[in-house]
């Protein structure tokens, strides 16, 4: 058992789940934590039950109402607080994130610091002009647009980094006033869940408010089409997430979709070749590359190909693979067997089509060796599926527009690169480019709490994350107009 601070305490969480401000026992009993890079139980956590989401649904219409009512910086003080308190147990913080996901070091600051700047991105929303004076229709009526909460958001979130795609949900709308009801992947309870709810208990967030139910796919069905919940965000597949566009469809809810990706880097003839291979080496492998933002496709041009490939090739097999927990390590395990045999059907497929394997292609249990292929056809799995592993096929382009062709050669569209010493060049491509995001001489994996995040086409709905779309995202428009003296009407 993984001992924690009072923060992570698991003497307070073991077993239970968090509901209408206490920890309590469900009828879905318990299931272990496995931590991936050793297949040890880290502890127990609660695993809710459909049954237990009218339960939370009911707690937090209750607790909403006032929480809206609420003032706006009392709302700010308490995401203030709950930042504070992450930082103050970050060391905590960091030791889950590394056993429970299998991150390493880096990537578990990146989460931390990054959910803290939600937090205060979160406290300086609440206190923002919330709509417009509009121009009067008739004499004596102030006419407002004015933003109200949705109510209660229920919130569905993968394992890959699960308290950052959390907290970009739980910040802006606890924030403006909603309730949530959070369902982390049962494979990640507590630093998708259940340390989220320990920091919002001890910040003062008033019960009800946050509710935190471990479960699988048939909590998260339950949640969308349960009645008392108003909006759902979801963070996953983009298979699950046409499931849960479907379900949500048909109860006429609001629904947030940010699904999978297969992001191309672009490589151009100018680049700078050793600079383009360290970024792309980034972009594939960083976190086993299990991140929806993954380089999963390296365009390259042909005169500078094998060079290419040389080079990251050279460095996908000088990176350290190993346990993140206890070594100094670049590259840690994988989550589960189903997901190293994905990555192996997808890599085995693909040379046996023609590709040529560069580097890696092996694995011993949960440890995928960084794998780079070349000669991979637009027709091969490695081209053609999102791979969610650490591999980087490279596919040959001849000029700047069949580059274009081959980015966009897929119905996803969350992140792309370009590498160039041509600006212009860049931009040019980039203008053609269908996806959410798009960076010049950089690689596909970035994100902060200030910018617009999200995809196009098969990666989302149209949904976005950030401070720029946060407002929009989770409130919605009402017209109020009042006026001093009663309207009398001629019938
Ligand atoms: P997944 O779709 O299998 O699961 C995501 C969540 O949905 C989990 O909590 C799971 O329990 C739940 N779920 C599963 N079936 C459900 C159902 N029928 N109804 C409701 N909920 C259900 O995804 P995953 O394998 O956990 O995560 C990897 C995927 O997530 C990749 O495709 C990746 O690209 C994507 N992802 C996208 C983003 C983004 O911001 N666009 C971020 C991270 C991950």
């Amino acid at each position: 058992m993984l001992v924690g601070t009072p923060l992570l305490d698991a003497a307070v969480w073991e077993g239970q789940i968090f509901l209408d401000g206490a920890w309590c026992e469900t009828d879905g009993g318990a299931a272990d934590i496995i931590e991936p890079a050793t297949g040890e139980s880290l502890g127990r956590a609660g695993r809710a039950r459909p049954g237990d989401v009218a339960r939370a649904a009911k707690a937090a219409l209750r607790a909403q109402r006032e929480w809206a009512s609420a003032l706006p910086n009392e709302r700010a003080e308490v995401m203030r607080r709950a930042g504070l308190l992450l930082n103050e147990h970050s060391a905590d913080v960091t030791e889950w994130i590394l056993r429970e996901t299998g991150s390493i070091r880096p990537k578990a600051s990146f989460e931390i610091d990054a959910s803290f700047a939600e937090f205060m991105e979160a406290a300086a929303l609440a206190t923002r002009p919330n709509g417009e004076l509009l121009a009067p229709v008739e004499q004596g009526q102030t006419s407002i647009a004015r933003r109200v909460p949705i109510g209660v958001i229920g919130v569905i979130t993968p394992w890959n980094s699960p308290l950052i795609l959390a907290m970009r949900v739980l910040g802006p709308a606890l924030a403006l006033g909603n309730a949530v009801i959070l369902k982390p992947d049962p494979q990640t309870p507590v630093t998708g869940g259940i340390l989220l709810a320990r920091l919002f208990e001890q910040a003062g967030l008033p019960a009800g408010v946050l509710q935190v139910l471990p479960g699988g796919a048939e909590v998260g069905e339950a949640l969308v089409t349960e009645p008392g919940v108003g909006m759902i965000s979801f963070t996953g597949s983009t298979e699950v997430g046409r499931r849960v566009g479907t379900l949500a469809g048909a109860e006429l809810k609001k629904v947030s979709l940010e699904l999978g990706g297969n992001n191309a880097i672009i490589i151009l003839d100018d680049a700078d070749l050793e600079v383009a291979s360290s970024a792309a080496s980034f972009g594939a492998f960083f976190h086993q590359g299990q991140i929806c933002m993954t380089a999963g496709r390296h365009l390259v041009q042909a005169s500078v190909a094998d060079k290419y490939a040389e080079l990251l090739g050279r460095r996908a097999e000088a990176l350290p693979v190993g346990n993140t927990f206890t070594q100094e390590v670049a590259i840690g395990p994988m989550i589960n067997s189903r997901q190293v045999e994905r990555v192996d059907r997808i890599v085995s497929a693909t040379l046996a089509e023609g590709a040529t394997l560069v580097a890696g292609g092996t694995h011993d249990g949960l440890f995928y060796q960084p794998t780079v292929l070349t000669e991979v056809a637009p027709t091969m799995p490695a081209f053609a599926e999102e791979i969610f592993g650490p591999v980087a096929p490279i596919t040959v382009f001849a000029d700047d527009q069949a580059a274009v062709e081959l980015a966009n050669r897929t119905d996803y569209g969350l992140a792309a690169a370009i590498q160039t010493r041509s600006l212009a060049r860049g931009l040019a491509i980039a203008d053609q480019l269908k996806t959410g995001i798009v960076h010049l001489n950089d690689q596909t994996i970035a994100d902060h709490p200030s910018i617009p995040f999200g995809g196009m086409g098969a990666s989302g709905n149209g949904g976005r994350f950030g401070s720029p779309a946060n407002h929009d995202e989770f409130t919605q428009w009402q017209w109020l107009t009042f006026r001093e003296k009663q309207k009398a009407y001629p019938f």
